[in-house]
């Protein structure tokens, strides 16, 4: 028998993250009046992608710049098609956010007249290596409650009106009901839906942080949300094997991409559309091409700059990513002698860095009544990183205050209980039960496979085409059935079942998507080998989906691109 705890409140948030602990601290600054409650897969203090910390704010005003040379920045980095409506609204709460938390006792760096110190036209640097824990103690001292290592598995619904959430413990195997007038979903992206650069042992040492598994985005999928743009992936470039972020070295050691030739190919092939400073997506797209086309490795080169550079370098590493430094060290590498080498990583879905995730209004509300959107795991606005999530949680937070004005406590039937314990823990029921029952590395490695050679994975180059959609649609449709069949011994590999689980749901709607925008608007994201060009007279538009609760069919449709900003598309 399952022991059930249930928890009543005002507001949940679905992940402790950056955007769940800042949108916790804005609802009891506001609303001290309601209950806040956080459920937290992992530790609050060490979870998500800030565990490790972080050297830098990559979306901020810095001197000169506005709302809207954001917005056209973002644009055009974006390849013409952004919701421009929230990306303004986050940019306009940058500062707001970023004072906050340096108040919290983030050290930002800061030049003798006290402005933050400037790394390009969006960027400041920080030393942030403890940034998870300031965040969390922030939203423990504003008066949120949270529970952490709980694995949310499901929304609990009424129509269309999203009323709470379930979920088990990792640590005493409990499972949490959780009655809620308005419920955020801050789950961050999707790591795991693709074969990762690494094998075996270090198969988890991805980019994206290997427990944001598309939770968010499946409990969405299940319970009807719309969603946006899944098929502008993201394919992040890093140093290789360390996987190691390239900006620390091109923006601070000022080390242009070069192929095994030593050419700068961004500026010989990509001159048009800005060479070195080309929109995000060729910037992964132009290394790549030098691999297929026999020019590979490409490294950014970094001979010949001074010491007092390398050991900058360094301490950038060391403050926010030190496997980087330890690499040097066991490979015997001088950065300053030699060139960094960088590959591209397999594809994600992040909406913090392209704009994959549940379609929202400019106040973060979903299409689901009672359930708001913030972070990664929120679609339509490229360029959030760090602060622009902080800002989506923010937005949420004052639209569920404002909300809970009128939203009342919805009872959920027992049934539907019974169901989400049932779904919770059948992985645990059918390890007594099946003979021959699916591990979840044995279900994961299947989908990663189909998604690798069929979905426009590494191996092929992040290419993709109608027949091979075709197929991976196809061998996707028989996962669901065998999840059924998962079996799990202890909690940890419960976890890892509902993963898997969360991961083929994603999968699926990613595969429709990809199908279904007929151009090449985001080279490497979204490389449709049959349809080689962006055209922006058919596909200036949102692509977006709605699972249909009852039959399981994925409905696609487009919502259309509204220009705020006035200017070229295409340019900054
Ligand atoms: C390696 C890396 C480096 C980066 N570097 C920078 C940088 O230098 N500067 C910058 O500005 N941005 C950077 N970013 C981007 C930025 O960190 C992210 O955009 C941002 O932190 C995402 O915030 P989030 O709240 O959406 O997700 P997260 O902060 O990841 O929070 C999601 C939370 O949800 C929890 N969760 C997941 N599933 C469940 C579930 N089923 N039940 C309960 N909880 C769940 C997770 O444990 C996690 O705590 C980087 C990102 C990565 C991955």
């Amino acid at each position: 028998m399952i022991e059930r705890q249930t928890i009543e409140t005002d507001i949940l948030i679905i992940g402790g993250g950056t955007a769940g602990c800042m949108a916790a601290v804005e609802a009891k600054e506001r609303f001290p009046e309601y209950k806040v409650t956080i459920l937290e897969k992992a530790h609050i203090d060490r979870s998500g992608c800030l565990a490790g910390g972080m050297n830098a704010i990559n979306a901020y005003l810095n001197k000169g710049e506005t709302p809207e040379s954001f917005v056209r920045y973002v644009r055009s980095d974006s390849c013409g098609l952004i919701r421009e409506d929230l990306v303004k609204s986050m940019s306009e709460l940058f500062e707001y956010c970023v004072k906050k938390v340096e108040k919290w006792g983030l050290p930002i760096l800061s030049d003798e007249n006290g402005e933050y110190v400037p790394r390009g036209r969006w960027n400041i640097k920080i030393n942030g290596e403890s940034l998870k824990p300031i965040l969390s103690k922030a939203a423990r001292s504003a008066g949120a409650k949270v529970y952490n290592w709980i694995t949310v598995t499901n929304l609990l619904t009424e129509g269309d009106r999203v009323t709470g959430a379930v979920g088990f413990s990792l640590r005493n195997g409990k499972f949490y009901v959780v009655h809620a007038k308005a419920v955020l979903i801050a789950t961050g992206g999707a790591a795991g839906l693709y074969r990762p650069n690494n094998a075996g042992d270090a198969s988890h040492k991805t980019w994206y942080s290997p427990y944001n598994t598309g939770a968010g985005y499946a409990m969405g999928i299940r319970a009807g949300a719309e969603m946006t743009s899944y098929e502008m992936r993201y394919v992040a470039l890093r140093t290789k094997d360390a996987i190691a972020p390239t900006g620390t070295i091109a923006l601070g050691a000022g080390a242009p991409q070069v192929n095994s030739k030593g050419e700068r190919f961004m500026v010989s092939r990509y001159a048009d559309i800005g060479g070195d400073g080309a929109p995000t997506p060729y910037r992964a797209h132009g290394p790549i091409q030098e691999i297929k086309e026999g020019r590979g490795p490409v490294y950014l080169d970094t001979r010949g700059i001074s010491p007092e550079k390398v050991a900058d370098l360094k301490k950038a590493y060391l403050d926010m990513y030190p496997s980087q430094v330890l690499y040097w060290l066991a490979n015997d590498i001088d950065p300053g002698a030699e060139p960094v080498e960088v590959q591209t990583t397999e594809p994600y879905i992040v909406g913090g860095h392209c704009q994959a995730g549940y379609w929202v209004d400019v106040d973060r509300r979903t299409t689901l009544k009672g359930l708001y959107a913030a972070g990664d795991v929120a679609g339509g606005a490229p360029f959030k990183f760090v602060s622009g999530c902080w800002a989506e949680g923010v937005l949420a937070a004052r639209s569920m205050g404002e909300d809970l004005k009128t939203l009342d406590r919805v009872i959920v039937s027992d049934a539907q209980i019974d169901a989400e314990v049932r779904h919770a823990f059948r992985p645990f029921e059918n390890h007594g039960t099946i003979r021959h029952g699916i591990k979840s590395a044995e279900l994961e490695s299947r989908l990663q496979k189909i998604m690798e050679q069929y979905a426009g994975g590494a191996s092929t180059y992040y290419e993709m085409n109608e027949q091979m959609l075709a197929i991976a649609r196809k061998k996707l449709a028989i996962l669901p059935q065998e999840a059924e069949s998962l079996v799990a011994e202890d909690l940890h590999q419960l976890m890892k079942a509902h993963e898997v689980i969360d991961r083929i749901d994603v999968a699926q709607v990613l595969v429709e998507h990809m199908a279904y925008r007929k151009e090449t608007r985001w080279p490497t994201y979204h490389t449709r080998t049959d349809y080689p060009e962006r055209d922006d007279v058919n596909w200036l538009k949102f692509v977006n989906s709605v699972r249909d609760r009852r039959s399981g069919k994925i409905e696609l449709t487009t919502r259309p691109y509204e220009q705020i900003v006035p200017g070229d598309r295409y340019k900054a």
